[in-house]
C-alpha cells in the first residue's frame, strides 16, 4: 500500500498538500517534522508533516518528497492545534501561520538567498564534497539562490546540505544581512594538530629553545590547559604568557598554534549577577496574589488591575517562581520587547539564567536557539520573556502566561497575516495547556474589564502605589487661553515652564510627551496654501529638521527641505503643527544648560538604541527626555518628578472608536512615570479642551467612569466588545477597479446576512505606496455565530475571485480590527 503525508506549506494555500513517501521514510517520519518538497514547476519548500495516511489525492498525482529534514519533531501537537485556531479565527491560512511562527532559518525554500558568513573561518577539510562545492561557489559569487545551488551540486535534494552549512555557520541567509547583526565571536587557541603526537611535540620544544618568547607561549598554553581543562582564549594566553599578540601571531603562522572561534551563546544574559530572593510583598500585593491564586484554582483567566507603580511586577515574580518550582515553563508577554531592558535586568536578579528572551530583532540563529531550548524544556528556557511572536514557541509544559500591559494595541499584529491579537491567542494557548493566565494593566482594555465584570475572568486589584507614594498631582492647562493672551513660549505654557524650571532646580528629571515625531507635521506655503505631498501616498510630507528633509512616514520617500514653495515659488513657507524634534529644539533655547534627549522612532533605530537612551536617562546623563508613546510602556525611572503632555487634543480627535479609551490609557501611563519613588509627582496636561470628559477622568483617576461611558458608547454604536468587528481591506493600484471591486463585495455582504456592513470607504490616507485602499467594516452582533459569518465571507470571496475584472485586487481580513 502506498503511504502519503499531508503537509503545511509556508504559502497561503487553503488546504494541506499531499506527498508520497517510501516505507523506509514512513518508519522514520513523525508528525511535526520538516520535509523538503518540490512544488509547482521548480519550487522547493520546507514543509511540515501533519498527517500520515494511505489516501492518494484525488485531483493531482502526489509527488515524492525530497528528504526528511529532522530527526525529531520541531513542532508540537499543541502548536498545531493553536495554529489551526489562529487560522480559523483570524481568517488566514495555516501556511501563513506556519511561515510567521517558525524562525526563517528553519524554512529554507527555493527563493531564499544565501551568502557566505564572513565572521566565521571554516575548516574546509570538515566539509563534505557537496558542501565544499557550495562554499567555493559562494566565495566567487557572493550570493546564491537555493535554485542555483541545485545546479551547482546537480541534485534536487539540497536542503540537508544547506542546513548543515547553516549549522556550522558557514553560510547565512539574506535576511540576516538586513539586521547587520554580528554574532559575538571569541578567539581561542590550541596546539596545532600535528603536535598531538608526543614525538612531534618534543621536536617542537627543542626547536623553540632558540626562540624563548615563543617557547614561553607554548609552555604557558600547556599550563593553562592543564589547570583549566577548558578551551583557552587568546586573550588569556597573552596575559598568562606575559607575551604579545605578535608572538602568538607568529606561532599561528608557523602552525604551531591553531586559532579558532567559538560563538558565545548570544542569548545568555549577564549570568554573573547574584540571585536575589523575591521581595516580601506588602498587604495589598498579598491580597491581590491570594485572589489571583483562588481564581487560578478555578482555572480562570484573571485580570490584575493595579495602578502604575503598585508593584504588579513583584506579584508576577511570585507566580513565576511558583510555576518554575513546579518544573513548568512560564511565558511573560510584553507589548514591545525592545524597551524591556529594565524589566529583564529586574527579572534576572530573581531568575538568573532561567530566562530566555525572544526578540524580533534577534537574528535567525538566536531565534533557533531559543526555539530548541523551549522545545527541549531546557533549564535556561524556564521563563520566556517576549513580544507577541513568543506565543509561537514550541512550549513543552507551559504552566503560566502573563500578559503585561494587556491593553496595549501593539499586541495586535497588523501586517502580514496572521493578524492575531496576542492576548486573545495567548488565552487560547493557555486553554490548550490548561495553564494559568494573568492579564495585568493599570488601565485595562474595555474588553478585559468587561469580562472581569461579567465574571468571565477573575479579578484582582491594587489601588495604591508601592510605599504609599501618592498618585501624581495632575493639572490641566488651557492653552487656548494662553495663546489668546500671547503667553505661550513656543509650545510651552507658563505653568509648564514654571514646573520644568522648578523640577530642574531640584535636580530632578522631566519627561515631555508629544505623540508625533519629526519637527512639524507639515510645511505649508502661507501664500498659496500648498504643502508638499508624497508622490506615492496621499499624505503631506513630514518636516524633519535634523535631517533637513521632508519625509513620508508611510513609504520613506524623502526630499531636501525646499527653500521656496514648489507650487507658487514664494518663499513664504511655514511649519504647521509640531513634533518631538521641535519640542527638543525649543527646550534647547529656553533651557540652554539642561541636557535634552529624545526618544521616538527616528532616534531609536538599531538594536540597542532604545536601551542606550533609557540607560542614559536612568544615569541622569539627561535632564529632560522628550518622546512619543514609546515613553509610556512600563518604564521605571527613579528621579522623574514632572511629566508634561504637550498637547492632548491630537489624541482625542483621532478618528477611531477607541480614541477616547486610548487617550485615557496613554495619558494615565505617561503620567505614571512621574514621582514613582519618594515624593508626589506632578503632571501637566496642555490642551485646547480642558473640559473634555476624558481629560477629567484622567486627572481624577476615574477609570470606572471612563469604562462605563465608553461601554455605553460602544453599545450605542455597536462596536466591540458589544459587537465583533471584521475589517476587510481592498487594495489595487487602479482607482476605478478598486471602487468597483469593493462596492461589489460590500453589496454581496449586505445581501448575504444579518450583519451590519459599513463602507466601502477610503481611509484618511487613501493611497500608500501607489496602491489605493478602501475598507469595509462588518459588525457582527452577539448571537450571530461567528464562524458561520466568516464562512459566508469566504464564500463571497470565492465568487469575487471568479470575476475576471477584479483580478489582482487584494483582499485583507482583519478580525477584531483595532
Ligand atoms: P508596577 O509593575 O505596578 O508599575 P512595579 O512592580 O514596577 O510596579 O513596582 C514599583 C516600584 O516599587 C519598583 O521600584 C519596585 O521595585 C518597588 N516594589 C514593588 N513591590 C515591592 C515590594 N514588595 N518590596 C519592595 N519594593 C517593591
Ligand atoms: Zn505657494
Ligand atoms: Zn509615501
Amino acid at each position: 500500500m502506498e503511504i502519503f503525508i499531508n503537509v503545511i506549506l509556508p504559502i497561503p494555500l487553503e488546504k494541506h498538500f499531499t506527498y508520497r513517501i517510501s516505507e523506509y521514510q514512513a518508519a522514520k517520519l513523525k508528525l511535526g517534522m520538516r520535509v523538503a518538497v518540490p512544488f509547482g514547476k521548480s519550487k522547493l519548500y520546507t514543509a511540515l508533516v501533519v498527517e500520515l495516511h494511505n489516501r492518494p489525492p484525488l485531483v493531482y498525482e502526489a509527488k515524492a518528497i525530497h528528504d526528511i529534514l529532522d530527526e525529531e519533531p520541531i513542532v508540537t501537537s499543541i502548536q498545531l492545534k493553536h495554529w489551526q485556531w489562529i487560522a480559523d479565527y483570524y481568517m488566514c491560512t495555516l501556511g501563513e501561520v506556519f511561515r510567521s511562527a517558525i524562525p526563517s532559518a528553519l524554512l529554507l525554500e527555493s527563493e531564499t538567498l544565501i551568502l557566505l558568513n564572513k565572521d566565521v573561518i571554516i575548516d574546509e577539510d570538515q566539509l563534505k564534497d557537496d558542501e565544499f562545492l557550495v562554499y567555493e561557489a559562494l566565495k566567487y559569487q557572493n550570493i546564491l539562490r537555493v535554485n542555483d545551488v541545485m545546479e551547482i551540486v546537480e541534485k534536487k535534494n539540497i536542503l540537508p546540505i544547506l542546513n548543515r552549512l547553516i549549522k556550522i555557520k558557514a553560510i547565512v541567509l539574506k535576511e540576516e544581512i538586513h539586521e547587520q547583526y554580528k554574532p559575538k565571536m571569541v578567539r581561542y587557541v590550541r596546539l596545532g594538530q600535528r603536535y598531538n603526537k608526543e614525538a612531534e611535540l618534543e621536536k617542537l620544544l627543542d626547536s623553540l629553545t632558540r626562540a624563548p618568547k615563543q617557547s614561553q607561549v607554548v609552555l604557558s598554553l600547556f599550563h593553562l590547559q592543564a589547570t583549566k581543562k577548558k578551551p583557552i582564549k587568546l586573550d588569556e594566553l597573552e596575559i598568562d604568557s606575559k607575551s604579545s599578540r605578535a608572538v602568538i601571531r607568529a606561532l599561528i603562522n608557523k602552525e604551531v598554534l591553531e586559532e579558532y572561534f567559538i560563538q558565545t551563546d548570544r542569548v545568555v544574559l549577564n549570568s554573573t549577577t547574584e540571585l536575589k530572593l523575591p521581595k516580601k510583598l506588602n498587604e495589598y500585593q498579598v491580597t491581590a496574589l491570594n485572589t489571583i491564586r483562588q481564581n487560578f484554582d478555578h482555572k480562570k483567566v484573571t485580570l490584575l488591575k493595579g495602578v502604575t507603580s503598585s508593584g504588579k511586577t513583584e506579584v508576577y515574580v511570585k507566580l513565576i517562581a511558583e510555576c518554575i518550582n513546579e518544573g513548568k515553563q512560564a511565558l511573560y508577554l510584553v507589548p514591545e520587547i525592545a524597551i524591556t531592558t529594565q524589566l529583564i535586568s529586574r527579572l534576572q536578579k530573581y531568575f538568573g539564567s532561567a530566562i530566555s528572551v525572544f526578540h524580533s530583532k534577534y537574528n535567525m540563529q538566536e531565534k533557533v536557539e531559543v526555539w530548541k531550548n523551549v522545545l527541549d524544556n531546557k533549564s535556561k528556557a524556564q521563563l520566556i520573556v517576549g513580544a507577541r511572536s513568543a506565543l509561537f514557541l514550541p512550549f513543552a509544559d507551559l504552566g503560566l502566561i502573563i500578559i503585561d500591559e494587556e491593553h496595549e494595541n501593539s499586541f495586535k499584529q497588523f501586517d502580514p497575516a496572521p493578524r492575531y491579537h496576542a492576548r486573545d491567542a495567548a488565552i487560547i494557548l493557555g486553554g490548550l495547556f490548561n495553564c494559568n493566565v494573568l492579564l495585568g494593566s493599570a488601565t485595562p482594555s474595555i474588553e478585559s474589564y468587561k469580562n472581569a465584570q461579567t465574571t468571565k475572568y477573575g479579578y484582582a486589584q491594587i489601588d495604591r502605589r508601592f510605599g504609599n507614594v501618592l498618585m501624581p498631582d495632575m493639572e490641566l492647562v488651557d492653552i487656548k487661553e494662553q495663546h489668546r493672551k500671547k503667553r505661550m513660549k513656543g509650545h510651552f505654557s507658563e505653568r509648564l515652564l514654571e514646573e520644568i524650571t522648578e523640577t530642574l532646580n531640584q535636580g530632578e528629571q522631566v519627561i515631555l510627551f508629544q505623540n508625533r515625531r519629526g519637527y512639524a507635521p507639515i510645511l505649508e506655503c502661507t501664500t498659496c496654501g500648498h504643502s508638499p505631498q508624497c508622490p506615492n501616498c496621499d499624505v503631506s510630507l513630514t518636516y524633519h529638521m535634523h535631517r533637513k528633509q521632508l519625509r513620508c512616514h508611510y513609504c520613506g520617500h524623502h526630499i531636501p527641505i525646499p527653500t521656496s514653495c514648489l507650487a507658487c515659488g514664494s518663499n513664504t513657507l511655514d511649519t504647521k503643527g509640531f513634533g518631538t524634534e521641535q519640542v527638543e529644539q525649543e527646550l534647547n533655547t529656553i533651557f540652554p544648560s539642561a541636557k535634552v534627549g529624545r526618544m521616538d522612532l527616528d532616534s531609536t533605530r538599531g538594536k540597542h538604541a532604545y536601551a542606550k537612551i533609557i540607560h542614559a536617562f536612568e544615569n541622569q546623563e539627561m535632564d529632560i527626555l522628550v518622546g512619543t508613546q514609546m515613553l509610556t510602556k512600563g518604564l521605571d525611572f527613579r528621579n522623574v518628578n514632572l511629566v508634561g503632555i504637550m498637547n492632548a487634543d491630537a489624541l482625542l480627535n483621532f478618528p477611531d472608536f477607541r480614541a477616547h479609551e486610548r487617550t485615557y490609557q496613554l495619558l494615565t501611563q505617561v503620567a505614571g512615570r512621574a514621582g514613582r519613588t519618594k515624593k508626589r509627582g506632578k503632571v501637566i496636561i496642555q490642551t485646547f479642551n480642558p473640559y473634555h470628559q476624558i481629560l477629567k477622568q484622567v486627572t481624577t483617576g476615574d477609570y470606572l467612569g471612563m469604562f462605563q461611558e465608553q461601554l455605553y458608547e460602544r453599545e450605542q454604536y455597536k462596536y466591540p466588545p458589544i459587537n465583533k468587528i471584521i475589517r476587510i481591506s481592498f487594495k489595487h493600484k487602479e482607482y476605478n477597479k478598486l471602487n468597483e471591486a469593493s462596492a461589489w463585495f460590500a453589496k454581496a455582504l449586505r445581501n448575504a446576512s444579518e450583519i451590519e456592513v459599513l463602507g466601502p470607504e477610503f481611509p484618511p490616507v487613501a493611497r500608500i505606496r501607489n496602491q489605493y485602499l478602501k475598507h469595509v467594516l462588518i459588525k457582527i452582533p452577539k448571537g450571530v455565530p461567528l464562524q458561520k459569518t466568516k464562512k459566508n465571507i469566504k464564500r463571497i470571496q470565492i465568487s469575487f475571485d471568479a470575476v475576471s475584472q477584479f483580478k489582482g485586487v487584494r483582499i485583507i481580513y482583519n478580525v477584531d480590527y483595532m
